[in-house]
């Protein structure tokens, strides 16, 4: 057990002395997008009545903050396609332990939901933008308008959050010629980019992934090429590794399963939209949280003690394969990426 910056005792350590602090939380897996790297064309999604109520997502993130998780990412699918989840937002805003609550989001309505979710205690938000050309972002969406997300994007500016960060992931051959125009999109505006890259989760049907995968080194090299990058050795306590342009205050991150691997330092695990506390992004070791929740509506006892055991079936990293068919069938939609 140790004590935690917010003064609580972590009591989630796994079998690799690794400190787990941070639970991303998925609230659905429908989306108003269908993004080519995500999703395959004709997607499958939960039944609504296997998903977590938002009463008892807010009482499982309750739980792990209790024992020792201090930063809470909400996620999807499109989180803020979920009737009435700024309620999540403002139960979870209100846990003195949590001292990060986030999302990662389309922006497709945030023009909505901006100043809401501002109100209930989010202060930093990631934005998913991988082109600024709309029948491009047509294309890698399957079905989404460019300009709903830009919109997204400047309600979040006028919103006044903290941190504003936007992640791409490029792919050869389709975006790859953007980066310097988003990491430029991104600066002049004060937000942070980072580029993921591409991870082998489903079948996706709609391109061939070995042949698009462009490396983080060789986006680093192409932004070079433009702009001088300078190391920092700030760390937001997860994969990214990030870098400061000379002349902008503004960062440019990387988060690279691939090629630089991060299982080493990993502080997380993933709620799935129906329950399921999954231990690893790259491997199928889970627990049903929502058996366990329903079980015990009472008595909280029960759920403290099967995420503590969870913690003993954490493996130790993904086995990412691009050249070969993906082991992991669930997509990144059912992730909780
Ligand atoms: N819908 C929201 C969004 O797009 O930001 C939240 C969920 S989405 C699954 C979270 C992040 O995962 C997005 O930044 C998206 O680009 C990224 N992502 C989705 N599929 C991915 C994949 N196969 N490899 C790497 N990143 C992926
Ligand atoms: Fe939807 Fe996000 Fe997946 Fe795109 S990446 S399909 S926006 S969940």
């Amino acid at each position: 057990m140790t004590i935690t910056e917010t003064g609580t005792c972590n009591q989630l350590t796994d079998r690799f002395g690794r400190h787990i602090n941070y639970l991303r939380i998925s609230v659905t897996d429908r989306c108003d997008l269908r993004c080519v790297y995500c999703m395959s064309e004709d997607m499958q999604f939960v039944p609504r009545a296997q998903l977590l109520t938002l009463e008892e997502v807010s009482r499982i993130g309750r739980i792990f903050t209790e024992l020792g998780v201090h930063k809470i990412r909400i996620t999807g699918g499109e989180p803020l396609t979920r009737r009435n989840v700024i309620e999540v937002f403002r139960q979870l805003g209100k846990l003195d332990g949590l001292k990060d609550l986030t999302l990662t989001t389309n922006g497709t309505q945030l023009d909505r939901f901006a100043s809401e979710l501002r109100d209930a205690g989010v202060k930093r938000i990631n934005i998913s933008l991988d082109t600024l050309q709309q029948e491009r972002f047509s294309k890698i969406t399957r079905t989404g308008r460019l300009q709903r997300t830009l919109a997204g994007i400047d309600a979040a500016l006028a919103a006044g959050f903290e941190k504003i960060k936007i992640n791409s992931v490029i792919l050869r051959n389709r975006n790859h010629d953007e980066i310097i125009e988003l990491v430029e999109f991104a600066h002049s505006r004060g937000i942070d980019i980072s580029f993921i890259e591409e991870m082998p989760l489903g079948i996706i049907g709609d391109h061939d992934r070995a042949e698009a995968y462009i490396s983080s080194d060789e986006i680093l090299d192409i932004i070079k090429q433009r702009h001088e990058l300078l190391p920092t050795t700030e760390s937001t306590g997860g994969p990214s590794r990030y870098y400061r342009r000379t002349d902008n205050s503004a960062r440019v991150g990387f988060i690279s399963p691939h090629s630089h691997n991060f299982c080493d330092d990993c502080n997380r695990v993933r709620l799935t939209a129906e329950g399921r506390l999954l231990l690893c992004l790259g491997q199928e070791h889970s627990v049903d949280l929502r058996r366990v929740v329903r079980a015990n509506p009472a008595d909280d006892a029960p759920l403290r003690q099967a995420i503590i055991d969870a913690m003993t079936i954490k493996p130790r990293g993904h086995d990412f394969d691009l050249t070969s068919q993906p082991v992991i069938l669930r997509h990144m939609n059912s992730t909780g990426g």
